[in-house]
């Protein structure tokens, strides 16, 4: 097959796969670290344009000022997490976050909408002790995409592949990853891009799931490349729904987000007989409760037979006043608009809908993974979020870690010779790239793809079970090996079945993984709810994947290492070593 498909060659010092917050705040980092490096972005749409980032509506969060504190943001942070988030991470989060807004602020040109007298306006998020999250009203992720985008344009040493996607990690003989093979989509021709260290930052993923609220554009493939090079992965099983998507019936707009603010900021939900439901599921803190909590809510009236008509529940933020919802959320009343709801004076329908991936390739504080040469930030990385995030945390995490990992980069490369990656890694990676397209007919790769959201959305979604789970693994691997004998047709530039089918076999890996650690962890824990087992166990464990040392996958628990804080916020005894 390479005999067929010339590969271009490209070499780069930093290569990073992604340009979400993660990705570009990392080039931007490595850059103003290294002028003399060049760095390569690789991005499967257009610069600034794709990935979830730039769909933030609700905002960033970041301690600024009291009576909140960093104290407080950790604890938030773990106690949204259920206690099995990796507490060095977040601590790393929470002390750097402050940091990053300054920075987003005063060197790269984003503006945050501010009080009256000068200071940064915060407001409040679900889960949050103290109001703590920034702003630009409710279209935070345009805000920091534009500016990030024009920041990178701006620096001679990163050079932005737009339309390329990163098919297959490379190594060298040492084992050391050795850059990416890259897939130019607009021609279909293949890159095997050269580097000295390697970002994963493509931003996780949950679009195997039947409703989302993500990028359509993202395909767990950070998480797919990351597992086949050997990575550890963990909490795979902890896949977030959000519990405010839109539901427009007979359109793909359905699960498109209505953002967390709208909860904050004291909108009610409503089933379809009238009843404030949160009542009968978390009284205290009502629609402010944890996403998790309310997402599970809004799923239960619904399967309890009290939903909405097109069997959702609605969101009531009319009683705020109408010109307050139309200046607070501009964004989300225009998009309601357009689907025939009037946000700002009545009720629209909503549901949960898949929105997020806590699980991710396991790192250290500095973005290293077990792999030499291998970074990981943003949604690709787990740990910072245990079993649940809190709203406001993601594009906190993906520009704090984005940052560090572009530093860490910088260092590391300075000493280190360029790896060669093994020449029959890359021919065995392009010829798997271009297998289907030599095959007529075969399975419909939409059949199968649309199989596989039914199975995730189904057996591995809001509510699972052992029974689910097990039959959901049998199917998943069934889907899994079809799509190895699908066709495509058409030819190599800009063909979608080929994308499609490429993205389905990153979706299968990653959905078998989901389903597996859910299956592995036989308690209930923030987003992960076994009606089997409805309660959590009383140990902390943490579900991880990787290889055997051969061929086959394996899964198994560890115990969480509580560095700082034992859950209910004691500090640990200080004889215990923590991190930096
Ligand atoms: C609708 C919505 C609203 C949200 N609102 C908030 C909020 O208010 N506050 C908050 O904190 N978080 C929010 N989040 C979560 C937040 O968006 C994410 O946590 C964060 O943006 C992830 O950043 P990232 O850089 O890791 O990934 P992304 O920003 O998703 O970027 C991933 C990048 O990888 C690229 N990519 C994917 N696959 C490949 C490939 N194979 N090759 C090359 N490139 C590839 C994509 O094109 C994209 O450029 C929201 C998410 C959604 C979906």
């Amino acid at each position: 097959m390479t005999d067929h498909f010339a590969i271009d060659t490209l070499e780069t010092d930093i290569l990073v796969l992604g340009a979400g917050g993660a990705g570009l705040c990392a080039a931007l980092h490595a850059a103003d670290r290294s002028p003399n490096l060049s760095v390569t972005v690789v991005v499967k749409g257009l610069l600034g344009r794709a990935g979830c980032t730039r769909m933030v509506q609700g905002g960033y969060n970041a301690v600024l000022t009291p009576p909140d504190s960093i104290e407080a943001h950790f604890l938030d942070t773990l106690a949204g997490g259920a206690w099995i988030n990796d507490q060095e991470l977040v601590w790393k989060l929470v002390t750097e976050a402050p940091g990053r807004v300054l920075e987003l602020e005063a060197r790269y040109g984003c503006f945050f909408d501010r009080l009256p007298d000068g200071r940064i306006h915060q407001k409040p998020f679900a889960g949050q002790s103290h109001d703590r999250t920034i702003h630009k009203g409710d279209l935070t992720g345009i805000e920091i995409m534009n500016r990030l985008t024009e920041q990178v344009w701006r620096r001679p040493s990163i050079r932005a592949l737009e339309e390329h996607r990163a098919v297959e990690l490379l190594r060298d003989d040492e084992g050391r990853v050795a850059g990416a093979l890259v897939l130019d989509i607009r021609r279909g021709a293949l890159v095997a891009v050269s580097s000295r260290a390697t970002l994963l930052a493509m931003g996780g993923g949950p679009t195997m799931y039947r409703v989302i609220a993500c990028s359509a554009d993202k395909a767990a493939d950070g998480l797919a490349l990351g597992f086949r090079a050997g990575l550890r992965l963990r909490d795979m099983e902890m896949v977030q729904f959000h519990p405010t998507g839109l539901i427009v019936p007979n359109s793909l707009m359905t699960g498109a987000l209505l953002e967390e603010g709208l909860r904050g900021a004291g909108g009610r939900l409503v089933n379809g007989r009238g009843e404030r439901f949160m009542e009968r599921y978390d009284p205290a803190r009502m629609e402010r409760s944890t996403r998790d909590l309310v997402a599970r809510a809004c799923f239960t009236e619904v399967l309890q037979g009290r939903g909405a008509p097109h069997g959702g529940v609605w969101i009531d933020v009319s009683h705020l006043g109408a010109d307050v919802v139309e200046k607070s959320f501009r964004g989300m009343v225009r998009r309601c608009r357009d689907f025939g709801y009037d946000l700002a004076r009545g009720p629209v329908e909503v549901g949960p809908t898949t929105h997020f991936m806590m699980g991710g390739v396991v790192i250290d504080t500095a973005c290293r993974t077990d792999v030499e040469g291998l970074f990981a930030a943003g949604e690709d990385a787990g740990g910072v979020h245990g079993a649940n995030r809190l709203g406001g945390n993601g594009v906190a995490e993906s520009t704090v870690f984005g940052g560090l990992a572009g530093d860490s980069m910088a260092e590391w490369v300075a000493e280190r010779p360029r790896p060669r990656a093994r020449r029959s890694s890359v021919d065995a990676a392009a010829r798997r790239v271009f297998v289907p397209l030599e095959r007529s007919g075969g399975e419909s790769v939409y059949a199968l793809q649309s199989r596989l959201r039914d199975v995730m959305w189904e057996r591995v979604g809001l509510i699972r079970s052992g029974e689910g789970l097990r039959s959901a693994l049998a199917e998943i691997a069934d889907i899994g090996q079809r799509v190895e004998t699908a066709g495509v047709p058409g030819g190599l530039a800009y063909n979608v079945a080929w994308q499609d089918w490429l993205n389905l076999q990153n979706q299968a890996t990653v959905a078998w993984l989901i389903a597996r650690s859910a299956l592995e962890r036989a308690e209930s824990r923030g987003s992960h709810y076994r009606s089997d087992f409805p309660q959590p166990g009383a140990e902390l464990f943490t579900v991880c994947a990787g290889f055997d040392g051969g061929a086959r996958p394996r899964i198994w628990t560890e115990p969480v290492r509580l560095s700082r804080l034992e859950p209910g916020g004691k500090p640990v005894p200080a004889t215990i070593e923590v991190g930096d």
